[in-house]
């Protein structure tokens, strides 16, 4: 049943339907759509003008049950076109999806760690990390260049990647003007957006260089398998 009451001169509810919400799994990095406990509610705050919209907080379920991670979020029902909840914030905070397989450590390490400040707003320090990763790469590789963007290419030369993808890594601001070392003012306006794409692309070329050649010997596995063609 729903209840009204006021808290700090604002207007709150426990509406008594809370909704689902789709979330990817910080813990399981399964996405679902995530219910509120049994027998609880949202606390709903009316808008006052300071922000747009009521605001919803409350608690969800992983609804994978293998998993069942308890996250608090803070949200919001937006319509596009239907009602849907836009979360502001979660905690444990969703984190983008990362697939270390066959990938050296040192590169998964920093990877995860751009990833986890990516999930903190920590746009920053992200990108550096991002950046650290893609020097592991490039050390892992012994790839040749002066610069990062340079190294990056040379990788980009030798495995197979849409020429498109390797050119635009002229416009990831992230990597720097490094002819002799990494000047912090490149990191002044970097974006979510940025590190989105910086982090995307850092897994695409991951990808290719790592993780192609797994699903090659796994598909050499299957023709061995395969019964002899007559
Ligand atoms: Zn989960």
């Amino acid at each position: 049943m729903e209840k009204k009451f006021r808290l700090a001169n604002r207007s709150v509810s426990t509406p008594a339907d809370p909704p689902s919400i789709n979330l990817r799994c910080p813990e399981c990095h399964r996405l679902g759509s995530f219910d509120t406990l049994k027998n609880t509610h949202d606390i709903v705050v009316q808008s006052q003008g300071d922000f747009q919209g009521n605001l919803y907080v409350g608690y969800r379920v992983c609804p994978n049950t293998s998993c069942n991670l308890l996250m608090f979020v803070a949200f919001q029902q937006v319509r596009q076109p239907a009602l849907e909840a836009k979360v502001l914030v979660s905690y444990p905070a969703e984190r983008i999806d990362f697939d270390a397989s066959n990938i050296p450590q040192p590169i998964v390490d920093a990877l995860e760690e751009a990833i986890t400040c990516h999930s903190c707003a920590a746009y920053t320090a992200s990108a550096i990390m991002i950046r650290k990763s893609l020097e592991e790469l490039c050390r892992e590789k012994n790839a040749q260049g002066k610069r990062l963007v340079d190294q990056i290419k040379d990788i980009g030369s030798k495995i197979i990647l849409p020429n498109d993808l390797i050119n635009g890594i002229d416009n990831l601001r992230l990597l720097g003007n490094d002819a002799a070392h990494v000047e912090l003012k490149y990191y002044d306006k970097i974006d979510k957006e940025e590190v989105e794409v910086g982090i995307e692309f850092t897994k695409e070329i991951l990808k290719a260089v790592y993780q192609y050649s797994l699903l090659v010997s796994r598909l050499e596995g299957l023709k061995k398998k395969a019964p002899p063609t007559t």
